[in-house]
């Protein structure tokens, strides 16, 4: 029987191992350790990649959340929205600021939190507005950026899941004021190791968070802000240059198994997942509902197939925000989080494993 992984990320590391080889070496000797010319390459080409230009490498997704909320100055006092359905990271920059949390449903049927949703929860004291472009499908950017002008606030967009995604023919990182990303190993465009970004079209904004993340400091041993150490590590960085050349062709690799699994799994007690007319999703995740969750997954795992649940139980049910909500505050991320399935998917996924996954789903 074949056993099918979720992901295989020694894979992928195997596929271009001569050229990631080269690259560490080269990094290794070149003498730099902390930013350097392997650092400011890959700034400049996920950048242009990206559709903004600027682009500040950080230590992780989470510091590029934070770092990006610091630059905005919100803080004690200030709301922020976030999506009830999200990666806890977005919720933890948001409290670690110490900002308040404004939690908004997302649509059930694209998982994403609408303009619609987010002029509800509009106050006077809300200071940024922050989507997640979740599982590689854009938020609508277009509604929600109006809308935020209209207001007067900004807007930070989570792109850890969505590298390459594009919205109204556009790359999304240079949409909202500013974008997060995650080279967390799993993700898209993932390193050996962690790492994030930071991307904006904003030259103050950039010099900011660049700042935030070296200490508040822009020359040697002046200190203008009380900023943080969280910086792109070289290494990580030659290895990204590398990915990034690769990024295309292993995102169209996972839209044809996306493709495949949308018309092949048509049939079923499942929902396919939906993606909005103007974006062009990057499938970081291919995410089904289904009423019996556990049993299609227990059934998939007899059969080798691996998945995954993103995510079991929603941030306000977390025990690090336990007294916070009630846990029926967010009824739709509660649902969402009973009925979503991940399948397997991935640039090295095998068109025998697609087949053998599809098989395996009782149509
Ligand atoms: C992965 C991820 C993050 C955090 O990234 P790290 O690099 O692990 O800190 C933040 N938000 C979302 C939506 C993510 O998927």
């Amino acid at each position: 029987m074949s056993r099918v992984p979720f992901l295989d990320l020694s894979a992928a590391y195997h596929e271009l191992r001569d050229e990631l080889e080269d690259a560490l070496l080269r990094a290794a000797r070149s003498g730099f350790y902390i930013g350097g010319e392997e650092v400011a390459l890959f700034e400049r080409a996920f950048a242009a990649h990206s559709g903004s230009a600027h682009c500040i490498g950080v230590g992780n997704g989470l510091d590029a959340l934070r770092l990006s909320l610091l630059a905005l100055e919100a803080g004690p006092g200030d709301e922020v929205i976030v999506p009830s359905n999200t990666f806890i990271a977005t919720w933890l920059a948001v409290s670690q600021c110490g900002a308040t949390l404004v939690p908004v449903e997302p649509n059930p049927d694209s998982h994403l939190i609408t303009a619609d949703g987010i002029a509800a929860a509009l106050t006077p004291r809300t200071k940024v507005i922050l989507p997640v472009h979740l599982y590689g499908q854009p938020a609508e950017m277009g509604p929600i950026m109006d809308l935020a002008r209209r207001h007067g606030v900004k807007v930070v967009a989570d792109a850890a899941q969505a590298h390459g995604a594009r919205y109204r023919g556009q790359a999304i990182g240079g949409l909202a004021d500013l974008s997060t990303w995650s080279f967390y190993p799993s993700k898209n465009l993932g390193a050996l190791g962690d790492g994030g970004a930071v991307t904006t079209n904003d030259p103050i904004l950039a010099e900011r968070v660049r700042m935030l993340g070296n200490y508040g400091s822009r020359e040697k041993y002046l200190f203008e802000l009380p900023g943080m150490n969280s910086r792109l590590d070289p290494l990580q960085a030659a290895v990204l240059r590398v990915k990034l050349t690769y990024l295309e062709e292993w995102n169209a690799r996972r839209q044809r198994i996306a493709q495949r699994y949308i018309d092949e799994l048509s049939n079923g007690e499942w929902r396919l997942p939906n993606t909005a007319a103007d974006a062009d999703p990057v499938w970081h995740l291919f995410v089904l509902r289904h009423p019996q969750r556990d049993v299609l997954q227990r059934q998939l795992r007899t059969q080798g197939v691996e998945t995954l649940i993103h995510y079991p139980l929603p941030p306000h049910r977390q025990q690090a925000y336990r007294g916070a909500w009630p846990a029926d505050a967010f009824p739709v991320a509660n649902q969402l989080s009973a009925e979503v399935l991940s399948l397997p998917i991935g640039p090295q996924l095998s068109d025998d494993h697609v087949s053998h996954v599809i098989r395996c789903l009782p149509g």
